[in-house]
Order: structure tokens, then sequence, then C-alpha cells
């Protein structure tokens, strides 16, 4: 896993879950489609040099966004970090029991940089397919809502049912549909563009009712979406 090193003074550096970067210079920092996942930033100035950093995970990556630190506090050898800022969802839409995650990181960060970090909470409206972008300046660290965008590392699905009760999630590139819920949508049809990808579950409904239907291939599934929803994360 690399840090990407940029040096804007304008304009805004944006980094994908799985991503982290710093940027020496006056120019923002911010994630996109920030639902469920973790985002972690900060500010250094020590006189000579200044700027932000900031990481987009999930929760259960948390391991690699301790990783991603490392690298980070490594990169940034005798920096002085000002004050850091944790951006989480509110723990009435978190998707599972994130609160671990949330706990964990505090106190690994605070070790790690010397300050306790802000907790920003965004919020999501499914409905609306928008969620939370978290944002940082070398002035400000902000959440905001903004429009759910498609990226190279998740697709946005179809949804129907095939008896009227659970939810399954359906490839609009190729057709496919899934079996269960999983993250990493292993199913589709032949060098479909979304293979590998993760499907984005933004607008997942909150019941199959008024779904289209739709036949799984292979016969029976063995698990429901709805009966695995807890699992899913963006
Ligand atoms: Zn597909």
């Amino acid at each position: 896993m690399d840090i990407r090193i940029t040096y804007e003074d304008t304009g805004t550096v944006e980094i994908a879950q799985g991503e982290a970067g710093i940027n020496y210079g006056t120019a923002s920092m911010s994630t996109y489609n920030l639902l469920n996942c973790i985002a972690f930033g900060g500010r250094f100035d020590d006189g000579l040099r200044n700027g932000i950093f900031l990481t987009h995970e999930l929760p259960e990556d948390v391991e690699i966004l301790q990783g991603n630190l490392l690298l980070i506090r490594e990169a940034l050898r005798g920096i002085t970090i000002t004050d850091t800022v944790l951006f989480r969802i509110a723990p009435s839409q978190a998707i599972g029991d994130i609160e671990p995650y949330i706990k964990v990181l505090s106190a690994f960060s605070s070790d790690l940089f010397g300050v306790d970090p802000t907790i920003r909470i965004y919020e999501c409206k499914r409905n609306a397919m928008r969620c939370g972008e978290a944002s940082i300046t070398p002035r400000s660290m902000t959440t905001s809502i903004t429009s759910l965008r498609p990226d190279k590392a998740s697709f946005i699905p179809l949804y129907c049912t095939d008896n009227g009760r659970d939810i399954l999630i359906k490839c609009p590139e190729c057709g496919s549909v899934s079996t269960k819920f999983i993250h990493s949508f292993a199913s589709h049809r032949g060098a479909c563009d979304n293979n590998g990808k993760k499907p984005n579950l933004m607008s997942l409904p909150s019941s199959a009712e008024g779904l289209p239907m739709c036949r799984v291939r292979g016969g029976t599934r063995k698990k429901s979406l709805r009966r695995s929803r807890r699992r899913r994360h963006i």
C-alpha cells in the first residue's frame, strides 16, 4: 500500500475507498461515496511544511487504515500534527456494529499522533442517492452530503425478487442475479465490466414489495439478501 503524495495549492484532491494521501499545500482533500466507511484526516504544520492528509476505508478494514496511518506518520517524520479528525456515519445509520472499530482507531491515532481526534458524524439520504463526504482543508474539517457517484471500485445494481419477499441484486450490465448478498458480486456473465467490483447498495429498498420478479440461475438460493443484510458495507 502506497500513500499518494501531492503538492496542490488549488482545487481538491479526491481520496477513494482504499486510498490514502498527503497533500503539501493549501488545496483541500475529500472522499466521495463515503457510505458507512471511515475516513481519517489530519493537519500538520511545523513552520516549514504544512498541509493535510486523508484516508478512506471500510470499518472492517481498520487494520489497513492503521497501516496507512503508520505510513503517513513515517512520511511526516518530525512534523507536528496539529489536529486530527475521524469521519464516521451516524450510529443510527451504521450497518452492523462499527463502534469497536471507532474505539480502536481513536485510541490508535491518539497514540500515534499525540492528539485525540475530533469525531465528525455524517448522514446519508439513501432514497435520494446522496451520502456523506468528508472534506478537510488546512483551515477546516467538515462533512457534507453529496450525490453518489459511480467509481472504479463499485457499480450501482438493480433490485429484484424471486419470491416477493427476498431482495436480490442484479447487474445492470450483464443481467446476472445474486444468489446471496456478498460484497464482491462474483457471478457476472462473461467479460462484464462490473467483474470484481462491489455492488453499491445506496438505494437498497426497505422491502421487496413492488420489485420486478427475477429468476435465479442454477436453482435454489442458500441464503437471502434479507438475512445477511447486516454485512453490507460500501
Ligand atoms: Zn455484470
